[in-house]
C-alpha cells in the first residue's frame, strides 16, 4: 500500500467522524519540516503570533481546531537532535529532544504560512524564542500527530480555556457551523488581552478577566463553567484547555455531573505552574 493509499485512509477516517455521533482523535501521516519564521506579530496584548513558512511547509496538513506541532530546540550543548521520518510516522531519539507543543492557529494551503500564537511568560524556552523570532530564522516542526475530530451535530458546545488554550478556542469558533450553539469562556489577564473572535452568534463568548492575579491561579474559569446548566436532553461537548491544576476541576464536573461519556469531552493540561515542559498524562 502507498503512502497516498494510507492518507486517504486517514481523511476517509476524518470523513467518517465528522458524519458521526461522537468525537475522536483521528492519526495523520506525521512529519518532520524545516520552517522559516515568516514574521511576528502581537496578537491583542497577551499572544504574540509568530508565521512559519518557506519551502518545508509545503504540504502541510490542517483539520481541527485543537491540532498542535512540536517546536523542536537545540540542545543545551548546542546540538540539534531530530526525528526520523519512518513511512507515515517518525522514529524519536531518547531521550527525546527538547521541545514545546502549539496548536496550529491557521495553515494556509495557498502560501504555505503556518501562524503559531505564543503566549509570552517569564522564563519559558519557546516562548524566549518567539519573542526573540526574526525573518529567516529556522525552526523544526513536528506534527500535528493527529486532530480531535469532533462531529457538528452536537445540540450544544462548551468550551474553555485560558491564553494558552485561545488559538485553538478561536479555532473552534470559526470552524464550528454558523448554526451552532454554546459557550466559550476564556480566561485573559485583562481586557488588553481579548482578541476578535469570529463566532456563530448561538455561542455565547464570555472573557473572564483574571487581574493581578499570575496566571494559573484561581478558580474564575472553573467556576464560570461549571455554572452552566446545559437544557436537559441536550447533547453536549465540552472541551477545555489550560494550566492543569485550573481545569482540573471540569474533568470531574464532565464525569458526574454531567454524565459525559468519554468521546463526548476533551479536557486537556496545556502547562502547569512550575513545572518546565509539562505533559499531560491524565
Ligand atoms: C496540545 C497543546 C497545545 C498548546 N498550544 C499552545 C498555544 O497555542 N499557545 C501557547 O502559548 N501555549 C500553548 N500550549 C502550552 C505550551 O506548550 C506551554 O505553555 C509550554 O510550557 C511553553 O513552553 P516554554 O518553553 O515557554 O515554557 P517551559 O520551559 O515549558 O516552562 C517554564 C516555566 O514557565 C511556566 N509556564 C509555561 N507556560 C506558561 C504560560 N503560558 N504562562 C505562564 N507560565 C508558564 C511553567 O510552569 C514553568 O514554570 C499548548 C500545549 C499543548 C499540550
Amino acid at each position: 500500500m502507498t503512502r497516498e493509499d494510507f492518507r486517504d485512509r486517514h481523511l476517509e477516517r476524518i470523513a467518517q467522524v465528522r458524519a458521526g455521533r461522537q468525537g475522536e482523535k483521528v492519526a495523520y501521516p506525521i512529519r518532520i519540516r524545516q520552517a522559516e519564521v515568516v514574521r511576528t506579530a502581537p496578537v491583542g496584548t497577551g499572544l504574540l503570533r509568530v508565521t512559519l513558512g518557506g519551502p518545508g511547509t509545503a504540504g502541510f496538513e490542517a483539520h481541527s481546531p485543537d491540532e498542535h506541532v512540536k517546536l523542536l530546540f537545540p540542545e543545551p550543548d548546542g546540538t540539534l537532535r531530530l526525528p526520523e521520518p519512518n513511512g507515515l510516522v517518525l522514529n524519536w531519539p531518547r531521550p527525546s529532544p527538547t521541545s514545546r507543543e502549539y496548536t496550529v492557529r491557521r495553515y494556509d494551503p495557498a502560501t504555505g504560512e503556518i501562524d503559531i500564537d505564543v503566549a509570552p511568560h517569564e522564563g519559558g524556552l519557546a516562548s524566549a524564542w518567539a519573542e526573540r523570532a526574526r525573518p529567516g530564522d529556522v525552526i523544526h516542526v513536528a506534527g500535528p500527530p493527529g486532530g480531535l475530530i469532533v462531529p457538528h451535530s452536537y445540540d450544544r458546545y462548551l468550551l474553555a480555556g485560558d491564553i494558552t488554550a485561545l488559538p485553538a478556542l478561536a479555532r473552534w469558533l470559526e470552524e464550528l457551523p454558523a448554526t451552532a450553539r454554546g459557550w466559550a469562556f476564556v480566561e485573559v489577564a485583562d481586557a488588553t488581552q481579548q482578541i476578535p473572535l469570529t463566532a456563530p452568534a448561538g455561542i455565547e463568548v464570555h472573557w473572564l478577566h483574571r487581574g493581578e492575579r499570575p496566571p494559573g491561579t484561581g478558580d474564575a474559569l472553573a467556576r464560570a463553567v461549571t455554572a452552566v446548566t446545559v437544557p436537559p436532553g441536550e447533547r453536549l461537548y465540552l472541551w477545555a484547555a489550560g494550566e492543569a491544576g485550573q481545569i482540573k476541576p471540569l474533568r470531574r464536573w464532565a464525569r458526574d455531573v454531567l454524565g459525559l461519556d468519554r468521546a463526548d469531552h476533551d479536557i486537556t493540561g496545556y502547562w502547569k505552574r512550575g513545572v518546565a515542559d509539562f505533559d499531560d498524562d491524565h
